[in-house]
């Protein structure tokens, strides 16, 4: 996991980098310390989806703003972030 000012978001796993670098970018930084943690827990989803998978988005869920602990990157995010915030 490194931090990458360059991405335009928040976080990105890429599949040429064979779902092993996960890039948190200067966007999760905004909103303090729970969006980081959001961006920390969302991107180990979609690497873990990769490796089993060797492939993104066809079958992966990756849940909405709502979803909180559904196993979708989403929910991964959101769950840590709802619990540092004593939301959860
Ligand atoms: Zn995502």
């Amino acid at each position: 996991m490194v931090f990458d000012e360059g991405i335009g978001s928040a976080g990105v796993t890429r599949g040429e980098e064979g779902g092993e670098v996960i890039r948190i970018g200067a966007a999760a930084l905004y909103g303090g310390d729970a969006e980081v943690a959001n961006a920390i827990a969302h991107e180990p989803r979609h690497a873990r989806h990769y490796l089993r998978h060797n492939r993104f988005e066809s079958d992966e869920q990756h849940g909405s703003e709502e979803s909180v602990a559904d196993g979708t990157p989403f929910g991964a995010g959101n769950a840590l972030q709802n619990w540092i915030e004593g939301r959860r």
